[in-house]
């Protein structure tokens, strides 16, 4: 191994443990041994010196970085490796910011799924008046997508047509998927229609996006015109085309397409196309041919695999399957101990669900963050899974708990801890009435007219006590609700989901 890989192992040990004795004497080392300048060297030594409670080395350290070049680097070090917060300190400490500085934050803190702080950041570029270039725009249409946030996506929009900005493969996929996910499909259609599509990306997002708005024959119709226009599709077009058959629940014409990948266009199916498959099987109950689907693989099963394998077979009530498909979760050891305490509950197997529980305390084990955002007016609220430090969270409390106690009185039964194991992705700690997307629709109830739509984008999936609700509150208020999760979008209309829940 080389001395700067050495430096690099001790620095990340130490960051660990805390040792701030050795990081001080890597420190010399580095010096001694000509490594001063080397961006991801000193990247590591700033995060080390900050997370070992030492801030003002750490900024020592980056004040003698003179360098814009050498700063622009550590700064996408620091992001890459997750450390947003010290990025941005060194960021904000530097003398002079150039379009890449701003560009390699802004498109740090969208990869860290900061979009908020994102958008931030890109109107503190613009009042720098740093002019943003195509790859700015990248990140902060990525940004926008994420967030669902429409009328931000419109401004954006707005911008980069003001300044004239060059529309490559890249940007114009990603104001389709933009729009797309923001909800208005349409928009998207007509972006798609506008913009040069020679290129099969731009095509994706536009079948993706057609897809996650369960518009299967649409899909279609868009996937054979790409023939007339004569682009090929690849792998992610019909992971696309698949995806729409399945929430459609189009059993024949996925196997149609699985086939014709394979036969006329030669894309060997890969994990993503079979767990599609295996889902689209499933769904329509179809469980012997889901596990066919299975045994045919020419890879190994992941656990996304048997995992749509066994929601299958606990809707369908297929207990052995389910058993069989448990068994293989638990031998590909994953470390997926959220999924596999699911899956015992699934077969109210409390015992098993009760280890792994057990294991995941012992392991720190964490389930991911619920985050649901909800645009009104041009101003974006972000609700955390039972965080209550919103300045109106009192308000907001009240109304929850009046739509909730009146949605009792229409059949609504909030589901037990256990079972919301089952099917939630979030953490089991949190109280089931503080879900993210719930505090954002009722701070929309809130903040909204009587009557308007409510639009609401969650990073993760619904879970069941949410959707139960959200369908029943769509009657009692009489409104239309949309929540568009990590799968799809959810139109909630008179007490139905357009996702006829299955999602
Ligand atoms: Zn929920
Ligand atoms: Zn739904």
């Amino acid at each position: 191994m080389s001395d700067c890989r050495v430096l690099y192992h001790i620095l990340k040990r130490c960051k660990s443990s805390m040792d701030s004795k050795t990081v001080a004497k890597t420190h010399a080392r580095i010096i001694v041994l000509g490594y001063a300048t080397y961006p991801s060297l000193l990247a590591s030594l700033i995060s080390t010196y900050a997370h070992c409670h030492q801030p003002h080395i750490a900024y020592h350290v980056f004040s003698r970085i003179i360098n814009l070049f050498n700063m622009n680097l550590v700064i996408e070090s620091l992001v890459k490796s997750g450390e947003c917060d010290i990025a941005k300190k060194v960021f904000d400490k530097m003398p002079f910011r150039d379009v890449v500085t701003w560009n390699t934050i802004i498109g740090g803190y969208v990869k860290n799924s900061r979009f908020l702080d994102a958008l931030r950041l890109f109107r503190g570029m613009l009042s720098a008046k740093v002019e943003p270039d195509g790859f700015t725009f990248a990140s902060v249409v990525t940004g926008c997508a994420r967030l669902g946030a429409f009328c931000n996506a419109e401004w954006v929009h707005g911008l980069m047509v003001e300044k004239r900005v060059e529309l490559n493969y890249i940007l114009s996929a990603a104001l389709v998927d933009m729009y797309a996910k923001c909800g208005r499909i349409d928009v998207s259609r007509r972006v798609f229609e506008c913009v040069v599509h020679d290129h099969v990306s731009v095509w994706n997002a536009m079948i993706n996006g057609l897809a996650i708005h369960g518009l299967a024959y649409d899909a279609i119709v868009v996937f054979s015109r790409m023939e007339v226009e004569n682009v090929s599709p690849d792998s992610v077009t019909f992971v696309g085309i698949l995806k729409a058959c399945s929430h459609c629940g189009l059993v024949e014409v996925g196997q149609k397409y699985f086939e014709m990948m394979q036969n006329r266009f030669l894309i060997w199916p890969q994990l993503e196309h079979y767990g599609t498959m295996v889902d689209l099987f499933g769904r329509a109950g179809l469980l012997e041919e889901a596990y066919s689907m299975i045994k045919a693989m020419s890879v190994e099963p992941d656990v996304v695999i048997w995992r749509a394998l066994l929601s299958a077979c606990r809707i369908h009530g297929k207990k052995e399957l389910g058993e069989f498909a448990i068994a293989n979760i638990s031998r590909l050891e994953s470390g997926d101990f959220v999924l596999l305490s699911n899956m015992y509950c699934s077969f109210k197997n409390w015992h098993g669900a009760e280890r792994v529980r057990q294991m995941m305390k012992m392991g720190g084990v964490r389930k991911k963050r619920g985050k649901s955002w909800i645009e009104l007016g041009d101003i974006i609220h972000q609700f955390n899974a039972a965080d209550q430090s919103h300045a109106e969270m009192k308000a907001i409390c009240r109304v929850l708990e009046g739509l909730i106690k009146r949605a009792k009185m229409e059949g609504f039964t909030p589901l037990t801890d256990l079972v919301l194991m089952d099917v939630s992705e979030e953490e089991k700690e949190e109280n089931l009435t503080f879900h993210s997307e719930k505090l954002a629709l009722a701070y929309g109830v809130l903040k909204s007219s009587p009557g308007t739509k409510i639009t609401i984008s969650k990073n993760l999936r619904i879970c069941q006590d949410c959707h139960n609700l959200i369908k029943i509150v769509s009657r009692i208020l009489n409104r239309e609700i949309i929540v568009r999760d990590r799968i799809r979008f959810h139109q909630f209309k008179g007490g139905f989901c357009s996702c006829g829940d299955h999602w």
